[in-house]
Order: structure tokens, then sequence, then C-alpha cells
């Protein structure tokens, strides 16, 4: 079973605090990492934390706000000079980096006017809008030539038709974003593992191959009809001499992870997020016993969705209406300490404060999802079981 994890490695809002830096979660799958974010510090956050930068193959970013990618060109920088390749091995691929209009240009500005050379090459594909500029990145143009460790990525036009990007299917996952309202054009991303293999009832079809042992040795030539299972399991179905056939097992869907940058509406990608099994979602702003008792909640939502953000009810009914299994609140403003507590343990104001937080999404994402419901805090980490 191919092991997922979400490690956040910064869970703060605009500004950052002690206890929290700026957005970056890296997800861990298959050996790879891909980076979701690359707030200001998130190198010295990888350097932190158990994880690998030279294992990062891929950034994508959600919205051009500083909080979100201003770590990105010294991450790039320190992520392919300390893990060069080798000589004598073959080029690794471009790190790959998928981001909104904008982002491209302001890289390789960033990286030419630094004077910056990269261990490896990059490419930035670019998910556009109709009415967003097109980068040519033309060789030629002398207001606008690449960056020298650049390769000219592509420029993905949002589909119309679902209000989606088709952003990239590998072997295993195909990953689409979508635009979400946010005080600048923002993205979510939704990641969906392609259908695996049913499991196959091993205690039920063992008699069936020991009593077709011999005949399939003698019409098919099978000497160990166990291995036959493995056809069963990829998909085919298998056809015993005496007439039994054993069915492949259905395909199950594949796990859904549900990623989205800061917003206070993100309804438009919905219908592609619907029963993820993982949604990260902002709760920037929340009403709690840090603020006066006059605030009411809706002057505080009001507040929040003024300036593109979301309060941990918004989240906690946004998931509920995608039927999400588990929902991780992330992006808190500077308020709320990301600590343990310190000497007052869990009743130190941090963690007080993050449960009363929690609480409130656990009554729009409902009472009988109370133990799925999570607030980040940097370097905690998520596991995406197989369900
Ligand atoms: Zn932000
Ligand atoms: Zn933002």
């Amino acid at each position: 079973m191919t092991t997922i994890n979400l490690t956040f490695l910064g869970t703060s809002s605009a500004q950052p605090s002690a206890t929290r830096n700026h957005q970056c979660i890296a997800l861990r799958l298959d050996g790879d990492i891909w980076l979701f974010d690359a707030g200001e510090a998130s190198q010295h956050q990888l350097q932190r934390s158990q994880l690998r930068m030279g294992k990062i193959e891929k950034v994508f970013v959600t919205h051009m706000h500083g909080d979100h990618c201003f770590g990105l060109p010294p991450l790039l920088c320190t992520m392919t000079n300390s893990n060069p390749s080798a000589s004598n091995e073959a080029p690794k691929p471009p790190i790959e980096i998928f981001g909104p209009s904008t982002l491209r240009r302001w890289l390789r500005s960033t990286l030419k006017l630094t004077r910056s050379t990269l261990g490896r090459q990059y490419t930035v594909h670019e998910l556009l809008l109709p009415t967003d500029p097109i980068d040519s990145g033309d060789p030629t143009d002398p207001d606008n030539p690449l960056h020298h460790n650049e390769i000219l990525g592509r420029n993905i036009l949002i589909d119309t038709a679902n209000n989606a990007w088709s952003v990239l299917t590998t072997d295993k996952w195909s990953v689409i974003a979508a635009p979400i309202v946010h005080s600048i054009p923002s993205l979510g991303y939704v990641l969906t593992e392609h259908p695996i293999p049913g499991k196959i009832d091993i205690v039920t079809i063992q008699p069936l191959l020991a009593r077709n042992k011999d005949a399939l040795l003698r019409e098919q030539g099978v000497k160990n009809p166990m291995a036959l299972l493995r056809t069963v399991q990829s998909g085919k179905d298998l056809h015993l001499p005496d007439g039994t056939v054993v069915l492949a097992p259905k395909p199950r869907p594949g796990r859904r992870i549900v990623i989205l940058g800061d917003t206070s509406d993100p309804s438009l990608i919905a219908p592609h997020a619907r029963d993820a099994d993982l949604v990260v979602h902002e709760a920037t702003n929340a009403k709690t016993f840090l603020d006066p008792p006059e605030l009411t909640y809706e002057e505080a939502e009001r507040n929040a969705i003024s300036h593109g953000h979301s309060t941990p009810q918004m989240a906690g009914r946004w998931a509920r209406g995608v039927n999400a299994r588990r929902l991780v609140l992330t992006h808190f403003s500077a308020r709320y300490k990301g600590d343990d507590g310190g000497e007052e343990g869990a009743q130190g104001e941090g963690p007080r404060v993050m449960e009363e937080i929690r609480r409130l999404a656990v009554e729009t994402f409902g009472e009988e999802r109370d133990g799925e419901v999570f607030c980040a805090r940097d370097f905690w980490s998520v596991d995406v079981p197989r369900t």
C-alpha cells in the first residue's frame, strides 16, 4: 500500500508568528514530495523537518500572495544545489512548478535579477484564465528571455465548460485545479488517485483452483494454479476448465485530496471535490474567547469574507457540502498560537483557542465527524489511508 502523507510546514496567514510559519504543505507520495505553496522560509521549515528537499519534484502554487510564494526562489536554489545530479548520472527532469498567471515571469525575474543559478532545470506551467496574458517566454525576446536554467512551461487554459484546469496526469494520479474566490485570483487543487484494483477473495478462489489443478495442467499447461490469482487481481476474469468463472474484483475508487488556497468561497471547485478523503481549507478568522464578547459571529464572518477569507464554520459547511471524510484547517491568523501550551499544556492559550476553532468547524461539518476535524500546526502530519 502506498503511504500518502501531508506535512504542514507552515500554517500562518499573512503574518508569521513565533509558532507558525508561512504557508507550505508537503505531500509525500510514492517516495516523491509535491509541495503546495512555499511561503517565506519554507526551506528553513524543510530543513527542520524529516523531509528531504531533494525529493521535491513538483510545486503547486495556489496564488501570488507573498505568504504563499515568497519562499519559492530561495527554496529552488537550495533544493537543487544541495542535491545536484552526479556527473555520471542522467540529468534529472526539470522541477515542475504549477500556478496562476504571472508566476512564471515573477520567478524568472527574481532568479535573473539575483543572478541565481540552479543545480537543475525548472519549468513553470501557468494555469490561465481567458483574460490572462500569455507569457511567451520567447528566447529571442530581449525584454523577456528565459532564465538560463528555465525550460519554457505550458500555458494551460481553463476548460470553461467545467471551470477547471487539467493540470497533470501521472500513472497513478490526476490533478485538476479550479478558481476559488479570494481577494486576488486563487486556486484550489484536487488530486484524484486512479481507480485501484479491487480485493480478490482468496478464501473462495483457492478451493476452485485446487479443484481444477490437474485439468489446468493438462489443458492449459498451468503448473502453479495460484499464479492465476495475479490474472484475477489484474482485472481479468478467469475461466476454469470445469466451467467455473472467477470474476475479477471491481476496481475501487482511488483517494481524493483537496488542497484549497485562500478563499472566502470555493464553490466553483465543489463539483470536482465530491467525496474527498481529505480537504485542506483555510480558517483565517474566527470568533473565539480571545475576542470581546460584543463581537458577534456575523461580524467576524463579514470581516473574514471582506478580506477573502473564511471562518471555521464556513470551512466545515463547505467540507460537509462536498461530503468530505476529513477536514484539516490551516492558514490561521497570527493571533492563534500553534504551540503545545508550554507549561500549561492543554490549558494553555494556544491549545484552548485551537480546540475552540476546531469545535466551531465541527458544528457545521457534523458532530458525528468530530474525530475527523483537525487544526494544523507547523510540522504536524496526517496520513491519507485507503478506505
Ligand atoms: Zn494567505
Ligand atoms: Zn491570499
